[in-house]
């Protein structure tokens, strides 16, 4: 019996891992479920799994919690500190799923601990890159990459070691948008941009598909997962989603995973690392797949991949402005106050003008980076 905490439960991440507790009943208890703001299904999920305790990051909503939970013998927090307690409470996994840089702090709450993260939560290691990879070697924390691709590239590099890697390259599927051409991409509207072809994940990491940003991101992660240099890293688009990334060694050996596009897979490679377990996934059917076909990817189109390698190659506070930036643009889009091709400008506009000329060296410089590229981006948004 392992214990496992998931931060962002009510979310996609956090159904598909407590999809798989579900499933084996017997191996999981569950330590710390948390939510955003959805109370009623926090309540639920703490009540099936017989929660130690259930955080909601919303402190406005820890009455109605409280009142979810009476007679459950499930614990309420609620409040950002509650959330790096839940984080904290030693559970062997810890299940990071939150969306964006809210994410950063019970992240850091659990590689403190020294304990083993299994990390969705791709926008704390792009704003807190170094600070985080510096604070898992101090405290020997374990970092399992639930993102697809580089959950594919943990596995792939377990066929060699990584000072052998001559090359990393990401795939992406080129999101629903792939084919259109700017004019139409001008007019792309929040739904057609949520309704991805191969993932079915949140809004905000869907708009980032349909961008592209989501490559971008996952080029600084990693960047920072698997330091082999930023020009070692490339992407290229795969639309079909069944090559998750590939490992290239010196000798020209590549070693590609492959799987089902379902996040059940790359959990389950985390909560059963190093050994594996059964998930509900069917064979690869690869008859019936037929082909898979590769492109480079349109930075015309998609500019967000330039930006983030830009940002990663400035270093210091330029991914954590760039995030804050996208953040922010993209809850714009989803609330339909700005055309979709205008997240891409308004990041760079960010990245142009908000990067502080000094590097985070801590948390709270991470922070105070993003809270400040966050208000000016909102600024930004409001003038024009
Ligand atoms: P989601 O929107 O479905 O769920 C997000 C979760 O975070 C919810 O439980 C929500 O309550 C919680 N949350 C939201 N805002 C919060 C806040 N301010 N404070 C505390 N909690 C908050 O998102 P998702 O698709 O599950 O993605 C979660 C993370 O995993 C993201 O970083 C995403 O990039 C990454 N990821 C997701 C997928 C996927 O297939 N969905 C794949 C790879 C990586
Ligand atoms: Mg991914």
């Amino acid at each position: 019996m392992r214990t496992i905490s998931i931060l962002g439960a009510t979310g996609s991440v956090g159904a598909s891992t407590l999809d798989l507790v579900r499933r084996n009943p017997n191996q999981w208890r569950v330590t710390a479920l948390t939510a955003n703001d959805r109370v009623d299904e926090l309540a639920a999920l703490a009540r099936e799994f017989s929660a130690r305790l259930a955080v909601v990051a919303d402190e406005a909503c820890l009455p109605a919690l409280r009142a979810a939970l009476a007679g459950s013998g499930v614990e309420a927090a609620g409040g950002a500190r509650a959330l790096c307690d839940a984080s904290a409470m030693g559970a062997d996994v810890t299940v990071a799923a939150i969306v964006g840089c809210a994410g950063l702090g019970p992240v850091m709450a659990a590689i403190e601990q020294g304990g083993t993260i299994a990390l969705a939560n791709k926008e704390a290691l792009v704003s807190a890159g170094e600070v985080m990879t510096a604070a898992v070697a101090r405290h020997g924390a374990t970092l399992l990459p639930v993102d697809s691709e580089h959950n594919a590239i943990f596995q792939c590099l377990a066929g060699g070691r990584i000072e052998d890697v001559r090359r990393i390259t990401l795939t992406a599927s080129g999101g629903p948008f792939r084919t259109w051409d700017a004019a139409r991409l001008a007019t792309a509207t929040p739904a057609q941009a949520v309704a991805h072809p191969n993932w079915d994940m949140g809004a905000k990491i869907s708009v980032d598909s349909a961008t592209m940003m989501n490559k971008g991101l996952e080029f600084i992660e990693a960047h920072h997962l698997f330091p082999v240099g930023l020009d070692r890293i490339a992407i290229v688009v795969h639309p079909q989603s069944v090559i998750h990334s590939m490992v290239e060694y010196r000798d020209g050996s590549t070693l590609a995973q492959l799987g089902p596009s379902d996040m059940r897979v790359p959990i389950a490679s985390c909560l059963a690392w190093p050994g594996r377990m059964e998930t509900p996934m069917p064979s690869l059917d690869l008859a019936a797949i037929g082909s898979l076909t590769f492109e480079a990817p349109d930075e015309g189109r998609f500019p967000a991949t330039r930006l983030a390698r830009e940002a990663a190659a400035a270093g210091g506070a330029a991914p954590a402005v760039l995030n804050a930036a996208n953040e922010v643009a993209v809850a714009a889009f989803l609330a339909g106050k700005i055309a979709f091709t205008r997240i891409a400008v308004i990041v760079e506009q960010a990245l142009s003008r908000m990067v502080p000329a000094s590097a985070p060296a801590s948390l709270a410089d991470v922070l105070a980076v993003d809270r400040e590229a966050r208000a000016r981006t909102q600024e930004m948004l409001e003038l024009t």
